[in-house]
């Protein structure tokens, strides 16, 4: 029997996560992700090498749209298998696809406008790659597993998950393919996350498998782990309040939103800040919160602590949750310091625009990033010194004390990989890089044949690679 894996995604790229793994008798998906670099997005429009309802499954290794924001078009295009991934992966993912899909149809109308106007046509279709009733099709096929349990995907398909450690609910994928003659396990890493992280669970160090598809978006890098996220976070809130500014924070609503609330619940709780209300303006990152909650068993031993003595960093005094757009308006009438994390982590949207309008030019002021800014965001513009800069259609200047805090990522670097990767106590017959830029890629790849002597490659989109 043969095993194909085609690498339809994330392939000298670091989006659009997707593996179709074929055998005699079945066909999956392993992620099925949105690409989000603008030279790739085409590619979100490509029809699928086989028909989509040949499909037997699509494993979720996490909620990322990068990893599952394509999900809802494969059901539209006719997709009616089962989606495993973990109990959190689903909650979580439901609501990013939702989010997804209500940008997909704004994007889709103003795009259609844009086009009228100018009397030409863009390089796609002005219509949603999904929609809202799309992405909710697809919620009934999710379907919840639990870490280390295996399941059976058909007759000859086993898989089981493992904590990845990179945001809640996240997995890495042991596929255990059943051949007559012997079982072949593939490994699929997801994104591995870092080891000693706020919350969660240090990434699962797997010791066994055949092949191994593992990521590399930092793997050339080693992340300077000097970076001291508490100081850093007191000097800046201690400044702010002395001079009578807000402090804003622009933030992405999974996990890194509750590493923030960590570190400043963390902060109250020593007396190394005053205590000022903390604002978290965002309706989906309150959701996600909410998930978080219930998810406890997810936790590590010193988010456990925390909460056994009612410490935990999502309830405690000063924090305030902030559903509607008045109550986000409001929060502008408060005299003295307050802290505002709101969306979009870079500032593309969402409630920190207006918090930006009002904020920006203040020099008491400060806006604090903590994650990556990507070129040709107005987060970018910011942190790399604009003197003023648009926001909802107007021109501010830019006088606030612009601040970032690092140590923040949630991937494992090049010698955390290699690290995750020698847990294995045999060479495996191949490893796959993916999920890194060309270059990355590559270089890890290099790197990881110089120190384990095995066989690695970095596949290109749509190669496909046949398992012994
Ligand atoms: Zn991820």
């Amino acid at each position: 029997m043969q095993i194909k894996i085609n690498f339809l995604g994330a392939a000298q790229n670091v989006t659009g996560s997707r593996y179709l793994l074929e055998t005699n008798n079945t066909r999956i998906l392993v992620d099925c992700g949105l690409y989000q670099e603008r030279r790739f997005q085409s590619r979100n429009w490509d029809p699928l090498p086989i028909p989509p309802q040949t499909i037997d499954a699509i494993l979720l290794t996490h909620a990322h749209l990068d990893h599952c924001g394509l999900l809802p078009k494969l059901v539209r295009e006719g997709f009616r298998g089962k989606v495993y991934c973990t109990p959190a992966t689903s909650e979580i993912a439901q609501i990013i696809l939702l989010d997804s899909a209500h940008l997909q149809e704004e994007d889709a109308e103003f795009k259609k406008k844009r086009h009228e106007k100018e009397g030409r046509r863009g390089p796609y279709p002005e219509i949603p790659l999904y929609t809202i009733e799309d992405a909710k099709a697809s919620f009934p096929l999710f379907s919840a597993v639990n870490y280390g349990c295996p399941v059976r995907i058909s007759n000859d398909v086993e898989a089981i998950f493992y904590d990845a450690g990179h945001v809640l609910g996240s997995a890495m994928i042991n596929v255990i393919v059943n051949r007559e003659e012997e079982k072949r396990t593939i490994i699929f890493s997801g994104d591995v996350g870092q080891w000693d992280r706020p919350i969660l669970q240090d990434p699962n160090v797997i010791s066994k498998a055949d092949y191994i598809v593992v990521e590399s978006t930092y793997g050339d890098r080693i992340h300077d782990d000097s970076a001291d996220i508490n100081n850093n976070f007191a000097e800046i809130v201690n400044s702010t309040h002395q001079a009578g500014g807000n402090i804003l924070i622009p933030s992405f609503a999974l996990q890194r939103t509750q590493e923030v609330l960590y570190y400043m619940n963390d902060l109250l709780i020593e007396d190394r800040i005053p205590h000022l209300m903390v604002f978290l303006d965002s309706p989906m990152a309150i959701r996600i919160t909410e998930i978080f909650k219930r998810h406890s068993e997810l936790f590590d031993r010193e988010m456990m602590e925390r909460i056994h003595h009612s410490k935990s960093p999502f309830d405690f005094p000063g924090l305030k949750m902030v559903q509607t757009v008045d109550e986000s308006k409001s929060i502008n009438h408060i005299v003295g310091t307050v802290m505002v994390i709101a969306g979009s982590g870079m500032c593309t949207g969402g409630r920190i625009k207006h918090h930006l309008v009002n904020n920006i030019s203040r020099r008491e002021s400060t806006v604090l990033f903590v994650g990556y800014q990507a070129i040709g965001t107005l987060g970018r513009r910011i942190v790399d010194g604009a003197k003023r800069v648009r926001i909802l259609g107007q021109y501010y200047p830019v006088r606030a004390r612009i601040a970032q805090v690092h140590g923040f990522s949630a991937h494992a670097d090049k010698d955390q990989l290699i690290k995750w990767l020698s847990g294995l106590t045999v060479a495996p017959e191949h490893v796959f890089i993916t999920h890194g830029e060309a270059k990355t890629a590559s270089h890890f790849a290099e790197y990881f044949k110089e120190k384990t002597g095995w066989r690695a490659s970095v596949p290109s989109y749509r190669e496909e690679a046949i398992l012994k």
